[in-house]
């Protein structure tokens, strides 16, 4: 099928690799070009910041598909290749080395970048920022020097990525501070008491967290030496963290003339403005049918699932994507779920006691359920998941009800 074809894939991370995965899987027997400018062969991030960091397991645990898969496949690989440019109307890709490389079609999965922080010295050697595989390994090193010199961690901002490496190190025995801007941690995804519950749980393993407090600047001679908070306060390190958010790699697309809008902007099935190029992932500004709004997600479940759909939808054999977002994070022994994206809700249920091991908050709007955050309770959560599908409007002192099973709300 669609011998003689070239379908070219733009970032050889978890969606590129999805992409091409996909293809074959569903008997594209044409040319794919996976090209990727990391030198390393698609890969899963989460494990960056939780077993990779901690050691637990090796960079190549998070590959993907072993190495050799590509080649079994018959899917080139062009690693540390950076696309410079795309020219739809020749339907032709220019990489920064000038090589010119025709498509017939083409899926852009370039995700995100680290944002950078905008300060005096953040460019000092042992100020890092946590995206890839070469970061980890920089931080890791940090870590144990700063264990074995006495020295701090310090971490900036306390979103997931910034509690998840304060968690490893911490964990390792090494001193961290972190400083989070707002008054609470995670503050786009948590409740403030969800997020109290967190805090407590930091304090408890000795990080200390400075809320309501930012980084003024790094100093150091060439390598960092201290930061300098906003309070005038100076911290020594020689290994910093930056966990501030993403940005999304949309330039390749706009430059093209592709829509974009927070993230390239696509239809159900991961098609572009242009009818031959696709894209999925974190690049991606997609419609959620069960959301009923346009989205842009940064999660692990979103870059494979939209991409197989994406990749599907490259053949012709398009099927609406369409999930309830999905996300978790890991540190010390808590795990913690999100699902949907709640906006607007008029009321939080809370199932369980916040102080206990386990318990989990749903967010209700108009009596349905509209998202849910549980720590220590992946059961409970799963059938949240179906809940919010199904968009029944749900008895709230049943969901807060611990003993009322809620395979009982869903039969209900
Ligand atoms: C440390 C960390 C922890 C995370 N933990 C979680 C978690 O616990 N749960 C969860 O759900 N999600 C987590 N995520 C998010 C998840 O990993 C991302 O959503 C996922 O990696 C997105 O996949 P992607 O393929 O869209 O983009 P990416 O994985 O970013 O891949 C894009 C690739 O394209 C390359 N590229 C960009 N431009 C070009 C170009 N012009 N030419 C060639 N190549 C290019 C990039 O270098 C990159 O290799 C985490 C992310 C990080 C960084």
């Amino acid at each position: 099928m669609w011998s003689g074809k070239t379908f070219a894939i733009i970032g050889a991370g978890q969606s590129g690799g999805w992409t091409a995965k996909t293809l074959r899987d569903e008997g594209f027997e044409g040319r794919i070009i996976l090209f990727g400018d990391e030198p390393y062969p698609p890969y899963e991030r989460p494990p960056l910041s939780k077993e990779v960091l901690l050691g637990d397991q090796p960079v190549e645990s998070t590959y993907l598909w072993p190495e050799d898969s590509y080649d079994e496949w018959n899917v080139e690989m062009r690693l540390d290749t950076r696309v410079a440019s795309i020219s739809p109307a020749d339907h032709g890709l220019t990489l920064a080395n000038g090589e010119t490389v025709a498509y017939d079609k083409l899926m852009i999965a370039t995700g995100g970048r680290a944002r950078p922080l905008p300060v005096a010295g953040a460019d000092l050697d042992g100020v890092h920022y946590l995206r890839a595989i070469s970061d980890t390994v920089a931080i890791r090193a940090g870590i144990a020097a700063a264990i074995s010199g006495g020295s701090k961690i310090f971490v900036v901002g306390g979103g997931w990525i910034g509690l998840e490496v304060a968690a490893a190190a911490r964990k390792q025995g090494a001193d961290v501070t972190l400083v989070e801007a707002l008054d609470q941690l995670c503050g786009r995804a948590l409740t403030p008491e969800f997020a109290a519950r967190l805090l407590k749980i930091h304090l408890d393993h000795g990080v200390d967290i400075r809320l309501n407090t930012s980084i003024d600047h790094f100093e150091g001679d060439g390598a960092l030496a201290r930061a300098v908070l906003s309070d005038g306060e100076t911290i020594d390190c020689a290994t910093a963290v930056i966990g501030i958010g993403l940005i999304a790699n949309t330039e390749l697309a706009a430059d093209a003339g592709l829509e974009t809008d927070n993230g390239i902007v696509v239809d159900e099935f991961g098609r572009s403005s242009d009818p031959d190029i696709f894209a999925a992932g974190d690049v991606t500004n997609h419609p959620n049918e069960l959301l009923g709004r346009r989205i842009r997600l940064e999660s692990w479940e979103n870059a494979q699932n939209q991409a197989i759909a994406a990749a599907k939808a490259m053949l012709d054999k398009g099927e609406a994507y369409s999930e309830v977002p999905w996300f978790w994070s890991d540190q010390y022994d808590v795990n913690i779920q999100l699902v949907g994206l709640p906006e607007d809700c008029d009321q939080t249920i809370l199932r369980g006691d916040p102080d206990a091991p386990e318990f989990i908050e749903f967010y209700l709007k108009d009596g349905r359920i509209d998202g849910a955050a549980a720590m220590n309770n992946p059961r409970d959560l799963r059938f949240t998941k179906r809940l919010i599908q199904t968009q029944k409007v749900v008895d709230p002192a049943q969901l807060a009800d611990p003993s009322v099973k809620l395979q009982t709300i869903l039969k209900g």
